[in-house]
């Protein structure tokens, strides 16, 4: 099973495609190192994220409770606070480190509003890697407004030899967003085709993968059903940061229980676990986020194994690429079948444009925005 368990939403970015950063939460009321103590053991991936998890003064105590917890633990931050990720990365060289990087240079300071965020980031990566890091990498949002550099951030990560994960735009509780549309979905589609044709023709079992899971953002993109159902609440579970336990970060309605009344088997297996189950089941978002995405495709008997599906696709199209030959995407993709986007209002930038910042106390009452559209 995988696990994100969301430190904080404090964050001093302010990107325009997810709005965490404008309701934080007050540190003394995020999830103690106690609760997450309580935690079992063998998680497969457990993703330590934000908000921004470098805001937590305790974050190098965090990882010494949680590392031990999981064959992988990766912390994903926007990497703009490589002092306090350094200790880490040293004393756990294997820690999975993932940079949000959404273009080069001022293009991606103004997506994530980040004042010298490029220059930061590459610098940070960089000294990651001189101290020993053996897992780094960037994380990209795939959407239009960086569409048009997602080759050049990949061919920067083969240059400096770190890893490029992606994602896409999608609408969730987590990111306070309903209003995440693609403008031209087909040029995006597009552009992921070459990032998928790159990655093949690498030697990267890794990349070869990703190439299938950036597939899955093609379909998602232009608002087809997801390539392989999801399993939430069974292979990935979320927790916010008041310690929420959720099969997702996308429907609230698919709340599970609290750590802090509730012991974790308890909550992951009874009887409100089976109906959230039966929801996820039944569940028709198209979302393709990493998480649950990358749960889907992994064997659930033998977890460090694909499903057929995906190792097929993998196997022909590698061997494809090897002989040179184009891939053949219309095979797996209706391009004469595209959803329309019914709002057409174009993501605002905050770099540089102070915006009041909504606290949120553990009482209120949070992710009030209804039901969230991925379509
Ligand atoms: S498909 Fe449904 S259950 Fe799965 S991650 Fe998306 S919203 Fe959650």
């Amino acid at each position: 099973m995988d696990l994100s368990i969301i430190l904080t939403y404090r964050c001093d970015s302010k990107c325009s495609m997810c709005y965490i950063w404008k309701y934080p939460t007050k540190p003394d009321e995020e999830i103690s190192k106690e609760i997450l103590e309580k935690l079992p053991d063998n998680f497969d991936n457990l993703n330590v994220t934000g908000g921004e998890p470098t805001l937590r003064k305790d974050l190098p105590e965090i990882i010494d409770i949680l590392y031990p917890k999981a064959k992988i633990t990766e912390i994903s931050t926007n990497g703009l606070h490589t002092d306090k990720i350094l200790p880490i990365v040293k004393k756990y060289p294997n820690i999975k480190v993932r940079y949000s990087l959404e273009a080069i240079g001022k293009k991606n300071d103004l997506i994530r509003g980040e004042e010298n965020g490029f220059e930061e980031k590459l610098k940070g990566l960089k000294l990651l890697k001189e101290a020993g890091g053996k897992d780094l990498g960037f994380a990209t949002v795939i959407q239009d407004d960086n569409v048009n550099e997602i080759m050049d951030i990949y061919n920067l990560c083969r240059e400096i030899g770190v890893e490029m994960a992606t994602s896409t735009l999608h609408n969730a509780f987590q990111f306070h967003k309903n209003d995440n549309y693609f403008y031209e979905r087909i040029k995006v589609a597009k552009e992921v085709e070459k990032l998928i044709e790159a990655m093949l023709k690498t030697n990267s079992v890794k990349n070869w993968f990703r190439a299938y899971l950036n597939l899955g953002l093609i379909e998602k993109i232009l608002g087809h059903e997801r390539l392989i159902p999801c399993t939430a609440a069974t292979d990935f579970i979320f927790i916010d940061p008041w310690s929420n336990v959720y099969a997702c970060n996308v429907r609230p309605d698919l709340f599970m229980g609290n750590l802090e009344k509730q012991s974790w088997d308890e909550i992951v297996y009874g009887k409100k676990a089976t109906e959230i189950r039966k929801k996820v089941a039944e569940c028709s978002q198209n979302c393709w986020m990493v998480t649950t995405a990358r749960t889907a495709m992994r064997n659930p008997k033998l977890t460090f194994l694909p499903k057929s599906g995906p190792l097929k696709w993998v196997i022909v199209n590698k061997l494809k690429s090897l002989l040179g030959k184009k891939i053949c995407f219309e095979r797996y993709i209706d391009y004469n079948i595209i959803e329309k986007s019914n709002n057409q209002k174009k993501r605002e930038y905050f770099l540089g444009i102070p915006v009041k910042r909504n606290i949120q106390s553990k009482s209120d009452q949070h992710y009030s925005m209804g039901d969230f559209f991925n379509k």
